[in-house]
């Protein structure tokens, strides 16, 4: 469905009569008011998460069409390459996956092998965040699972955020807790990313992944022993809340 975009005048106004009409409260209602809102512009990145996986359940039978896409850092787990053509087979969906512009090997020859040791914050601009940014600039919405309950970094997440300069962003699980995320799962018979059986409670790039230290905080096997909790992917652009602006 090919909409004209809008501008963010435009955005702000559709976003608020949302919020008032409190679609937030159903992922399903959210979603499908996005979809009307901005047709082909809007589109999902997932890392094959639970709650990500939630959410392409609901896709595959609300907007079977949305255009999913994987950032490839080239630092994946194989499990998670794999997974990825289950997951295509098992949704009948495709996954596109967006690359960065440098090659892997002239990545290396000009940082070393072990970046993301020495410099994280860099491996993850180059890795993921430049090939979103660059990703971005073809939509104007972006569905995401985050969740308010996943970290004290996620714990002030809104439903709906309108990033810089007119980029929609949809949280359709942000009210939704872990459990509501598992029960979910489990009612659906979802196939889950092998590394969950094994005490991963997140899946990121291989070399920042452990199982979780602590079980009751889902974030804490990536980037074991540093200060780092977020790779920037749900940082950058942002904008105060409409609810905010008003
Ligand atoms: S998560 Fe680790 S390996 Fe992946 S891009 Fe970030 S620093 Fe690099």
């Amino acid at each position: 469905m090919s909409l004209p975009r809008l501008d963010r005048s435009q955005l702000e106004e559709a976003t608020l009569e949302a919020l008032h009409q409190k679609l937030d409260k159903d992922p399903r209602e959210l979603l499908k008011w996005a979809y009307d809102l901005l047709g082909d512009r809007l589109m999902m990145t997932t890392a094959f998460g639970k709650s990500g996986m939630v959410i392409l359940d609901l896709i595959k039978d609300i907007i079977p069409n949305l255009h999913i896409h994987f950032i490839d850092t080239r630092f994946h787990f194989k499990e998670t390459m794999d997974y990825i053509k289950l997951v295509e087979d098992s949704f009948q969906i495709k996954i596109h996956l967006q690359k960065p512009l440098v090659s892997l090997e002239s990545f290396i020859a000009d940082h070393g092998p072990r970046l993301y040791e020495t410099n994280p914050d860099l491996c993850c601009h180059v890795n993921k965040v430049e090939p979103m940014d660059r990703l971005l600039k073809s939509y104007q919405g972006w569905i995401s699972g985050l969740r308010r309950d996943q970290s004290k970094s996620r714990a002030t997440t809104e439903p709906l955020e309108i990033l810089e300069p007119d980029l929609l962003k949809v949280h359709p699980l942000v009210h939704w807790t872990r459990s509501d995320v598992e029960n979910h799962i489990k009612d659906h018979k979802i196939p889950l990313h092998p590394l969950f059986s094994q005490g991963y409670l997140s899946i990121g790039c291989e070399p920042c992944t452990r199982p979780a230290s602590n079980p009751d905080d889902e974030r804490s096997g990536r980037w074991a022993g540093k200060e780092k909790t977020e790779c920037g992917l749900h940082l950058f652009r942002k904008k105060a809340n409409p609810k905010d602006e008003v």
